[in-house]
Parts: structure tokens; C-alpha cells; sequence
């Protein structure tokens, strides 16, 4: 089969790679209908250390079960699913409380930008889905598997409710997302920080009431001078990098939340009495459990609720993979779908 694969910095090739076969009786095997490239892809892609081997990409994908173990019992060939960026069991304690991307049988997708992907766990992963050969529905479906869910989960645990005042970091298609989520939940004023003028339209679309394209203390006053200098009671960061941190605790208000799902680039932070201690912040966020929120996430796209499809402005043909890391790279495109039917 053809598949992603990296092999350093800027350096992303297609090539043909063993077709993946059901190795254990609670695997799947699914047939990729679309794929994509994710903004954290896009780490890597600055900054991997040249490999011989190469490494195969993507976590995030659609598709159909060609063919289930003999402990398979939720899903069958020929059904449409929607995979989370993780598999996992789905019954242990962990999973149960909603934190699959932290069950300890678990684990990560690293090979679905191609053409097939083994799935373990298929029981506790793949969620069923009205098959559809409709573009924006497959638009929509392929963010449940990670970036829309991922907006979701930081609105979420910071506990957006009616009426909540939230500040989104980032315009990525993450950020985007958790605006949508936010409002979703009933968020009254959603201040998005961003300063891509095509992506904060996109912003409010989803219902940001306010933009800030300043950034580092300029920004902070910004969201200080639209609530009154104090803040919104909850944050949601979507970037990963420090300076959005900093940003983060700054336009927090007094006993709020700040909630990241940007992928920390750093391991120390302020936490002490000047960042979060002394104002009583809140600080959450992490991988996005997914598979928790994707049934009723399902049920909300093929109603019409929510669109989240929108984030993607771009499709190529799978063998166009390169191409598609470099659109995103330069910010050219917001995120870049892959369909492996394409030539
Ligand atoms: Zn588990």
C-alpha cells in the first residue's frame, strides 16, 4: 500500500509500505476513505533528525472495516467508522472516567495517512457512522477523529457552560474548534486570539464575538480592556509554545481555568504565587479522550448541529502528501485533507 512516511525535517515521501493484516482476535482492519495532516505533524516536520528508516505518519483517518477478529463484536466489514487519534480498551477505570488517551493497553496511531490501518482494541475504539459519500459530511466525520474533538475536550475541562466568558488562543484548526465547542456549550463571549485574517473569519463564523490579533502584552491589554481589565473566567490554549502560556495565565480571570491542548514545547512553566497561585487559576488540559465525546459528536454532525468540516480548505490525493505538509507549513492552507482514491 502507499503511505506517508518521514524521513527528517521537511523531508516527507510516499512510498509503498506492507499492507497491515489482523494480527490479533480484537483488530480491525480499515480501509482508509480520508486522512489528514494535523498541525502537530508539523513539529516534527521542523525539526526531525535525519532517519534512515523513516517514519510513517498520521493519526488521524475515516474508513471502512474491510475485515475484524474473531473478538470483534461492535463493528463489522463493510461499516463506516470514525477512528480517534488513540485506541484503547475502553473498559478500564481510566478509559471509564473519560481519559482513553491515557489507557495503559492503549495507544497512538502513527501510520494513517495510507491506504490501511490496523486497528487494535477495534471494540473499545472505532465508533460507527451513516456512511456518506458527501465531502462536507466526510469533512466533518474526519475532525471527530481528532481536531474538532480536541477544541471540544479544552472547553470541556474548563467548564464552558451557558453564559461562561472564554478566551481561545490560536487560530489552527484546533483553535477554530474549540471556539465552535465553546459555543456549543452555551458560551456567551468568546474573545479569539489570532491574527490570520481568513482564519479569525472562519473564527467567528463559529462564533467568536471578538478578535484580538495583537499578541504578547499588547494582546493581554487587548483582552483586558474588552472584560473590564479582568479577564475571562476561562481559557482555552491551543498552541503549545510558551509565549501562549504566558498569554494564557495573563487574560485569565481570578478563580478561572486555563485549559491547553496545544502540545506543550516546554516542561517548565510559571505556576508560583505571580502566575497561578496568588489569583487561585485553575490549570488543565491534555490529550484529548476522544473516544469519549465522538458518539454524541457523531450524532451532532449528521443532525446538522455542528459543522466543523469547515477547517478544511484543502483535499489532495494521498500521493500528494508532500505537498500537503508544506501548505500547512507556510499557513498557506489551514489544514490539508488527504484522500487516497485520488490520483
Ligand atoms: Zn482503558
Amino acid at each position: 500500500m502507499r503511505a506517508t512516511v518521514m524521513y527528517g525535517a521537511g523531508d516527507v515521501r510516499v512510498e509503498d509500505r506492507p499492507e497491515p493484516s489482523i494480527q490479533g482476535p480484537g483488530d480491525a482492519l480499515v480501509r482508509v476513505v480520508r486522512s489528514c495532516v494535523c498541525g502537530s505533524d508539523l513539529h516534527p516536520y521542523r525539526s526531525l533528525p535525519e532517519t534512515t528508516g523513516g517514519h510513517t505518519m498520521g493519526h488521524e483517518f475515516i474508513g471502512v472495516v474491510e475485515a475484524v477478529g474473531d473478538d470483534v463484536h461492535t463493528v463489522q466489514a463493510g461499516d463506516f467508522v470514525i477512528a480517534p487519534f488513540a485506541y484503547s480498551d475502553n473498559t478500564c477505570d481510566i478509559c471509564r472516567d473519560g481519559f482513553q488517551t491515557a489507557c495503559p493497553h492503549g495507544g497512538f496511531f502513527n501510520t494513517a495517512q495510507s491506504e490501511f490501518v490496523r486497528v487494535p482494541m477495534a471494540d473499545g475504539t472505532l465508533v460507527k457512522a451513516p456512511a456518506t459519500d458527501d465531502e462536507a459530511m466526510l469533512k466533518s466525520y474526519l475532525t471527530l477523529a481528532d481536531v474538532y474533538l480536541t477544541g471540544y475536550h479544552a472547553a470541556h475541562m474548563a467548564r464552558v457552560a451557558p453564559g461562561t466568558d472564554v478566551t481561545v488562543i490560536g487560530d489552527g484548526a484546533v483553535g477554530l474548534s474549540a471556539v465552535l465547542a465553546a459555543r456549543q456549550m452555551g458560551a456567551e463571549r468568546i474573545i479569539l486570539m489570532g491574527r490570520h485574517t481568513a482564519r479569525t473569519d472562519l473564527g467567528r463564523q463559529f462564533g467568536a464575538t471578538d478578535v484580538v490579533a495583537e499578541r504578547g502584552e499588547d494582546g493581554i491589554q487587548a483582552v483586558r480592556d474588552l472584560t473590564g481589565g479582568h479577564g475571562t473566567r476561562a481559557v482555552l490554549e491551543a498552541v503549545g509554545h510558551m509565549p501562549a502560556y504566558v498569554q494564557a495565565y495573563s487574560v485569565v480571570r481570578s478563580g478561572g481555568v486555563v485549559s491547553r491542548v496545544g502540545v506543550p514545547q516546554y516542561e517548565e512553566a510559571p505556576v508560583g504565587f505571580g502566575s497561578l497561585f496568588g489569583r487561585n487559576i485553575t490549570l488543565t488540559g491534555g490529550p484529548a479522550p476522544v473516544r469519549a465525546y465522538l458518539e454524541q459528536a457523531v450524532a451532532d454532525v449528521v443532525s446538522g448541529a455542528i459543522n466543523p468540516g469547515l477547517v478544511f480548505d484543502r483535499v489532495l490525493p494521498l500521493d500528494q502528501a508532500p505537498e500537503g505538509y508544506r501548505l500547512m507549513d507556510s499557513r498557506e492552507a489551514l489544514k490539508v485533507m488527504l484522500d487516497p482514491a485520488q490520483n
